[in-house]
Parts: structure tokens; C-alpha cells; sequence
């Protein structure tokens, strides 16, 4: 059995305008022990499909569709009372932001502490210890329990953000752009716990970024989303080597290139994803994307497996990876 199993989610935000189709149609799937990297630009469902899964949607969101299979259990059916009792102990999530997550009086072990005590029935005692055993574990000495936010650095308030993540041994750990805010050491260091993390205690997880390169090492498999969809889905090797769907190609051309010996600048990607509101008929990058041909803007493309495990949603997509033109 998978661990999680994502199928046709759609999550809309009502709002005065009308439905924001902020994920419309997700599929993918993650085993025990695998990452699986969401990377797009800002505003293309990353978070909302993260947030789906955890049910923690904010106001004006719900989910309109699909299921969401957890070790088999569907989690999209569940009633708010009766997911309470799953998440932090079946999945946890670090936010994006998380250095200012902590309640700034109240001692960083305890706010850890306090999820053990309250999600696994465990007395203060054993849940001041369990707190210490975390921090060790992020390798944070255990003693600092007692500490303030305010003593911590950066990069340790980051390590104790993972820590609370893993205070109810969770099944899958949802990381959202959760090393943003940290300069490049720290990031190095916190992405290398979080693989080591994962591979001890074979969880899954799902990193979730705008920056490619942050996945290439950390992932399995990566997921590129567009507007609300998966543009392409594959091995970390299918998306950095062997990519097809033109929007992939756009991201990773937005990288500047270290073995160009004639330094050309990365050219972005021209224009915008479209509103949700009312997004384009057909394919949602159509009127972004230098491969169009005439089927594109009035036939959504389907998602189709070109080789095993390498899914592209594009009209010009066909067996073998290559682009029909
Ligand atoms: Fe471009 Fe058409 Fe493929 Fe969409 S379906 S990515 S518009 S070629």
C-alpha cells in the first residue's frame, strides 16, 4: 500500500468574485521513505494542495473533488472533529515562516512539549523529556528546552520548528518552503537534516519550493505544477535531464547554466500565470508557452505516463518523451 495516495484533487476558494480553482485536478502518490519535490511559480497550488492534504485550509477554501488516501484512510471525508485526531500524528506540517511560528513567553521546549501532551496523552514529565529527545534529535542540545525563542538563532528556531513537526512521530512531514528565510549554510544544514530525518525514520515528505535546485538532491521525484495543475511529474532525473513539458523547460532554463562558457543571462519566463478565477479553456499555459499549436488553447491536454513514472499534461507529449513538432 502507498503511503499517500492524491487523486484528482480540486480545492476551490469561494470568494465575492466567485471560485478560485486554486487545484484542479492533482494527482500523485508517495511511498514510505520517498520526498517528492512541488516546485512552480508563486500562486500555482503548491501550498493549497499541501494544505489540502493536512486539512488546513483557511477560510473560503474547501475541497470540491478527489480523494485523499493516507495509509488507505480517506482524509478528504473526514469531519474538522475527526481529522484533529490524525494530524501531527499522521502528518505534520513545517510552515513557511516558521522563525516567527514560536509564541515568543513561552519556553520553545514546552510549545513542543505541549503537542505530545495533548495529540498522545502523555504527562508533562514525559513530555518534557520527549522534548529534549527531539531537540537532540535535531541536534539541538537537549538542555535548551528551557530556553525563549529569543535565545535561539535563526537556524536553530528552524531545527526546533522540525522538531515540533516530528513531536508525534508523524507518517509524512509536509515541508513548505521551509528553509526560505535562512542564508545558504543554514539551508544546506537544515535540507540535510531533513533527508537524514526522513531516511531514519522512513517517513514520507513533501518539499515544497520555487527553486528547483533545492529538490535535485533532496528529492525522489518532482512534481512541477502550473495554475492550479501538474504540468510534469517524474524522477529528479526526468525533470533536471530529461524534461518535456514546455513549462518545465521554461523553470529550469531560469537557471543560470555554470558550464556556459558564453555566460548567457536566464531569460524568465515572459508574462504571468493566469487568475484562477477564470482560467484559459485549454492548456493553461497556452498563452505563455513559444510551442503552442491550435489544439492547445481549446483542448485541456491530458496527463498522460510517456515512460514509466514520467507523466506530462501537454498536446505535444508522446511516447518515448519527445515533443511531436
Ligand atoms: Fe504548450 Fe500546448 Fe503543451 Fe500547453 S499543451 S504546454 S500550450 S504545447
Amino acid at each position: 500500500m502507498k503511503l499517500l495516495e492524491v487523486k484528482d484533487l480540486k480545492t476551490y476558494f469561494s470568494t465575492s468574485k466567485g471560485e478560485v480553482k486554486a487545484v484542479d485536478g492533482v494527482s500523485f502518490s508517495l511511498d514510505y521513505g520517498q520526498c517528492l519535490g512541488l516546485v512552480g511559480e508563486s500562486g500555482c497550488g503548491k501550498t493549497t494542495t499541501a494544505l489540502s492534504i493536512s486539512r488546513l485550509l483557511p477560510k473560503g477554501g474547501h475541497i470540491v473533488d478527489g480523494t485523499i488516501l493516507l495509509e488507505g484512510i480517506d482524509y478528504s471525508a473526514m469531519s474538522d472533529k475527526e481529522i484533529q485526531e490524525h494530524r501531527w500524528k499522521d502528518v505534520s506540517m513545517i510552515f513557511q515562516g516558521a522563525m516567527n511560528a514560536f509564541n515568543p513567553v513561552k519556553k520553545v521546549g514546552w510549545q513542543i512539549a505541549e503537542a505530545c501532551v495533548r495529540h498522545q496523552g502523555m504527562t508533562k514529565e514525559e513530555a518534557w523529556k520527549r522534548a529534549g529527545e527531539l531537540f537532540e534529535l535535531v541536534g539541538i542540545p537537549a538542555e535548551r528546552v528551557t530556553q525563549y525563542p529569543h535565545e535561539f538563532s535563526g537556524g536553530m528556531k528552524q531545527r526546533a520548528m522540525i522538531a515540533m513537526a516530528l513531536a508525534c512521530d508523524p507518517k509524512l512531514i509536509i515541508g513548505d518552503e521551509p528553509t526560505t528565510a535562512l542564508d545558504v549554510m543554514i539551508q544546506a544544514q537544515i535540507l540535510e537534516l531533513l533527508e537524514e530525518l526522513r531516511k531514519k525514520l522512513n517517513m514520507g515528505m513533501i518539499l515544497i519550493t520555487h527553486d528547483l535546485s533545492i529538490l535535485s538532491e533532496t528529492c525522489d521525484k518532482i512534481a512541477v505544477m502550473y495554475a492550479g495543475r501538474i504540468a510534469e511529474m517524474g524522477s529528479v532525473e526526468d525533470i533536471f535531464y530529461r524534461p518535456v513539458h514546455p513549462y518545465t523547460k521554461a523553470l529550469l532554463a531560469c537557471f543560470p547554466n555554470i558550464n556556459d562558457e558564453e555566460r548567457t543571462v536566464p531569460e524568465g519566463i515572459p508574462g504571468i500565470p493566469p487568475s484562477l478565477l477564470d482560467p484559459p479553456p485549454g492548456c493553461r499555459f497556452c498563452p505563455r508557452c513559444k510551442a503552442a499549436i491550435g489544439a492547445c488553447s481549446e483542448k485541456v491536454p491530458e496527463f498522460i505516463e510517456i515512460e514509466p513514472g514520467h507523466f506530462v499534461s501537454c498536446h505535444l507529449a508522446c511516447e518515448g518523451g519527445e515533443l511531436n513538432v
